[in-house]
């Protein structure tokens, strides 16, 4: 009876890591799994229009499953994870004294209709708690539904995204933005960000992207 009553336990509090498929206590992620994927972290800095975007891993292995499993399989709880990796990250540049607001890549009405939710605002909400800093996704919109990327060469990729965004200046808090996305290829999306944003007279931009392709 007594094992019984273990197993039931088990079977409730025990998940099966979704990378190695190892039983787990700490949910969908094993420590061994989590400490594999920091360990593999990088720091990537680029400049796009000016604008300093720190990168942290290579879009491959178990970082682009961590990201896939929060945008296509509802593995919501690995936004806290990645939010976590992520704040890591953060403490060790200069930035993290400087109180910013957060603006995660914003989807298009038609994309969040599909998919529900916005899966870099999931992570924003736990960079957030971890941060302190507050989330704006009024500011900037999506307002053209863009083709997927990746099949595209730049010069496609640059006349997709012209006249993606639209910024709500009125929705400004005035703060420094730190815009989050999950991965950035050629730099094209945040580029268009970038430029709406100056347009509309905001200047005091960072980012922090998880992945890059090798
Ligand atoms: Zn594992």
């Amino acid at each position: 009876m007594f094992n019984v009553i273990l197993h039931f336990l088990d079977w409730i509090y025990y998940k099966k890591c979704y990378f190695c498929k190892k039983t787990s206590s700490k949910g969908s992620i094993c420590d061994k799994c989590y400490e594999e994927i920091k360990e593999n972290l990088y720091n990537r800095r680029r400049l796009i229009n000016n604008i300093e975007i720190f990168s942290i891993a290579t879009y491959k292995d178990k970082i682009q499953k961590l990201i896939r499993g929060i945008k296509y399989h509802n593995q919501k709880e690995f936004a806290f994870y990645t939010a976590q990796i992520l704040y890591e990250f953060w403490l060790k540049t200069s930035y993290s004294d400087i109180d910013f607001e957060i603006i995660p890549m914003p989807s298009h009405k038609k994309r969040l209709k599909q998919r529900r939710f916005n899966h870099t605002e999931l992570i924003a909400e736990e960079f957030s708690k971890l941060t302190g800093y507050s989330i704006n996704t009024e500011l900037v919109l999506r307002i053209k539904d863009t083709k997927p990327q990746y099949k595209l060469t730049k010069p496609e990729r640059l006349k997709n995204l012209k006249g993606a965004f639209e910024v709500k200046k009125e929705n400004y808090s005035g703060k420094n933005l730190l815009l989050l996305d999950d991965i950035c290829t050629t730099g094209v999306t945040l580029q268009e960000m970038i430029k709406a944003l100056n347009r509309a007279g905001i200047d005091k931009l960072c980012g922090l992207v998880i992945s890059t392709p090798e």
